[in-house]
Order: structure tokens, then sequence, then C-alpha cells
């Protein structure tokens, strides 16, 4: 059952802009090392991602979770924690997780428990978030990511548990007041936790994209950083080569690949600013503005919360047998890794564009069916070139594009068997993009065969030659003029002759 909660106020003055993470990028910077007064230092990163789980219903309650729905529309009496009501776990969410760990390489414990952590706040009506603790679902994990400028590094993955997630405060919606949205309130999230093994923000950068692009193989969470479907708390530290961690300062809720970059950059070199200059780090939560580009604190450790961690005694611990977790290993779909692999192997593709090729689902799909069975230098010339420019140039995403691969495919084959010259090519992709038609019907209606009938050819060329005695007198002189002819031959045949045909009749024509 559902019911609708008015909104519930709480006092406050305070408005927050919203972010926007479409502005301009500030040119930025990355690095490894930082330049600082006494000597280089290392950045130390590890990240903490909320991933939201795709599910019907939420983690313990029947309450739906359709993004962008009206502010407190999908809360039951559960998710509001009204007195007396008890969780009860959605199996397709634990499902999800396992599947989840499995992606990541994973450890899976089949034996799991289910936490209370308590704290205060307007938004968490229950006072405390159930979560896992000391014995999460999944556990250690690894992640493979492609670095700049070839070759690849493992990221460890520490931890995957599943917790509840809260409600929205919305500090936008009046000048002195704030309104709470709870239909977020009980939706299933994946916490997962790296390893502090990233040691600059383009690494943490590609770690973010490839869980994004494993989650959604998966088809685990959409991930989605602009609804916040996945939200990433950054843990930076800074510490001279070869020295002990520092200490770290916890970057929260940063919801867009960019604004984690531009985090690191920003807090790595304040902490390098804070030492140099006689301070020390402290242990603190920190905020991203991104209008400012900066860091802020919003919590030290002082005032750090205690949670008073506990099971929660209204779930029983989560005990899954080794079948059901065969079950799921035996529905996963070829995940990024395992297709590059398959796509360098099979298509004889560079690592640089496989990787490109598998980052998302649906493109690495496109590829394979325009690849299969043809040239795939050709496919992967056509596939990331004019393919991808129109896509971009239309704003449209794969699934939207007016050429299908089938017909992509079929663009190939009439070139592969000389129906159609390269050129020809060119303007028939163009209006295969305006008519969402299928090239070899376009070929047809059109007449753009190419001419391969050499007494045709012969006579065009033989007009030419008859029409223009000059450039014949020159062509005897300087034999590089025969790129003019072959222009003329091409011009009176609308494009439509073979090159070679052309090239072979031409010169016969001129020579003799
Ligand atoms: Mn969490």
């Amino acid at each position: 059952m559902t019911v609708i909660f008015p909104f519930i106020k709480r006092g406050g003055d305070h408005i927050e802009a919203p972010l926007d993470p479409n502005e301009p990028d500030p040119l930025l910077e990355t690095m490894s090392l930082i330049k600082g007064e006494t000597g280089d230092w290392e950045i130390v990163l590890g990240l903490e991602v909320h991933a939201q789980v795709i599910s019907e219903a939420k983690l313990f309650s029947g309450a739906p979770t359709t993004f962008g729905a009206d502010p407190n529309t999908q809360v039951s009496l559960v998710d509001a924690a009204m007195p007396g009501m008890l969780p009860v776990i959605n199996e397709r969410c634990v499902e999800q997780a396992v599947r989840t760990g499995l992606g990541l390489n994973a450890k899976i414990n089949l034996r799991s428990v289910f936490d209370r952590k308590n704290y205060f706040y307007a938004d968490l009506p229950q006072g405390y978030q159930i979560s896992q603790f000391k014995d999460p679902i999944v556990g250690e994990g690894a992640v493979e990511i492609d670095l700049e400028g070839g070759g690849t590094k493992t990221i460890g993955v520490e931890r995957l548990h599943l917790e509840q997630d809260a409600g929205k405060s919305l500090h936008d919606q009046h000048p002195s007041q704030t309104y709470v949205d709870l239909n977020r309130s009980g939706v299933a999230l994946m916490e997962i936790v790296s390893r502090p093994d990233m040691r600059n923000a383009d690494e943490a950068a590609a770690y973010l994209t490839k869980l994004r692009s494993i989650v959604r193989y998966l088809g685990t969470c959409d991930g989605n950083m602009d609804e916040g479907s996945m939200r990433c708390d950054v843990n930076v530290s800074v510490r001279k080569p070869g020295d002990p961690l520092g200490t770290r300062c916890e970057i929260k809720n940063v919801n867009s690949i960019r604004f984690v970059k531009q985090a690191i950059e920003y807090e790595a070199r304040r902490q390098v600013e804070v030492i140099e200059g006689g301070g020390k780090i402290v242990q603190e939560t920190r905020q991203f503005e991104p209008a400012k580009g900066e860091t802020r604190s919003s919590r030290s450790k002082e005032d750090a919360h205690d949670y008073r961690y506990f099971p929660d005694p209204d779930l029983l611990p989560l005990i899954l047998t080794q079948e059901f977790v065969d079950g799921i290993k035996a529905t996963l779909p070829e995940l990024p890794d395992a297709r590059k692999a398959r796509f360098i192997k099979e298509y004889g593709l560079t690592p640089y564009d496989a990787g490109v090729l598998v980052l998302e689902k649906e493109t690495a799909a496109f590829f394979d069916s325009v690849a299969k069975g043809r040239n795939a230098k050709e496919a992967v010339k056509l596939v990331t070139g004019d393919f991808f420019a129109m896509l971009n140039r239309r704003g449209l995403s794969i699934a939207e594009s007016p050429i299908t691969a089938e017909h992509l495919g079929k663009l190939l084959d009439l070139q592969a068997d000389s129906t159609i010259s390269g050129r020809i090519a060119k303007d028939l992709f163009v209006i295969m993009e305006e008519t969402g038609k299928d090239p070899a019907v376009l070929v047809e209606e059109r007449g753009l065969k190419q001419v391969t009938d050499t007494g045709a050819i012969e006579a065009a060329i033989k007009e030419i030659v008859a029409a223009n005695p000059k450039q014949v007198e020159a062509y005897k002189a300087k034999p590089t003029m025969m790129g003019w002819f072959v222009g003329q031959v091409m011009k009176s045949t609308g494009g439509k002759a073979n090159p070679k045909i052309v090239n072979d009749l031409l010169k016969k024509a001129l020579d003799s």
C-alpha cells in the first residue's frame, strides 16, 4: 500500500543553487605528482560508490522506484517508518547485488548481516539506515582500468554491501524552509568500496567509467549520475612517495565524473599547501562546490557520528545457497573485458579501438553486427568515423540512429562487391542518414550503381580527349595531368565509373 505524504518542512535559511553538470569544462590539468615547495607529493585515492539497484520495488518494501515521480507518491508505510512496520527483504535486490559482485570478480558471501546505522536527519524517518557493516554480501573483487596512453591497472574492490537510500531534502523550493521528498527512502543501494589504489584523477575517472560500464552491462544499475543513481564519495590523501598513507579527507556525493576529477585536483593541492604551510590535515568530510571548483569542510572528525551499528533485530542474517549464486553466474552476459579481448582477437582491433567500442553495451552490440563476417578494419573506420560523427552532429544515441546496423553493414557489402564506388558510398551514407532507407534499395532507386561497362567508359573518354586537345598536349609533357582527366570522366559519369577501370582505359587512350 502506498500513502501520499505531504511535504515535511523544517526550518532553515539557506538556498543551494542546483548543480549544473553541463557547464563548460575549465581547463583542467591532471597529474600524478604534485610539485610542492618541499618536493613531489603523491596522491592516494579510494572511491566509495553508491549505485542504485535496478528493481521494481524498494529493498524492504513494495513501493515503486520510478525516477522523476511526484514528491512523496512512492512511499509505503515501511519507508515512512510508521510504528509497527516490519521490513521484508526484496529477493530481486539480493540477486542484483550478487550479479554485480560476480561482475566485479568478487567473493560472494553466503552469509551476510543487516545492521542498523543510527543517525538523525530529517530525510531519514526511521532514525537509522539499514545497511551492512561487518558482514557484507560481497567481499573482495577487482576492476581493471585502461590507462591513458595504453596499458591497464587493476583496482582492488574491498567490498559491496546492500543498504537503504534516504529521502531527499529540497532546499530550493522555498526561501526559508526545506522540504522533504521520501520517494527515495528505502530504495536499494549497493555501496561499492574500492581500495586506495588510484594515484591520480584520471585513474579515478577511468575506474568510475569502468564500474558504470560493468553495472550497465549487467543491468544492475543504470549508472545515470545526473539522476543520482550513481553517486561517488572520494577519499583523498597525499604523501611523499614511499611514505605511509597520509590522513584522508572524504568528499561526499560528487555527482559527475568531471566533478570527481575537479574535486581531486583541488583537494590534493589544498592538502599539500596545508602540510607545507606547517599545518596538519584533519580527517573530515568535505563538500565539493562545482560553482567554485573547491571543496569545503562540512563535518570534522570531532563531531563525527558514532553510528552505534548493531544487527537489525527485525531481519535474520541473509543466507544464500551456492546454487542460487551459480544460477545467477550462469546468466551473466559477456562483460566489457571479455568483449574487448574478443574484439581484439576476432576482428584484429587495436586495444584502444576495442576499448572505445566496448565501453557502452549498445555500441559494442552495434559494432558486432556491422563487423560480423565483414572486413573489420573497414567496419571500424565507418563506425568510429562517419557514423559516430553523424550521431554527435545530430545529438543522437545509438538507439535513436536513423541508420541501423543492418543497413550500415549492407553499405560495406555494396562497396566490397564493387556495386558502388567509395565516393558514392559517402553520398549514399548521407542519403541513408536523411531517409533511414536500405542502401541496396537506394542504389536501385537512384541509379547509383558503379559503371563497370568498359564501352560506356570508353565512350566518355573518347569524347573528353577529342574536346580537350590542349590538355592532351600538356599530359604528354607532364603525366601528372592524368588526375585532371580522371576527374572529367568521373564528372561525366556522375561519379559512378569504377575508378580502376577509368585509370586503365585513360592511360591506354592517352598513351596511344
Ligand atoms: Mn553508504
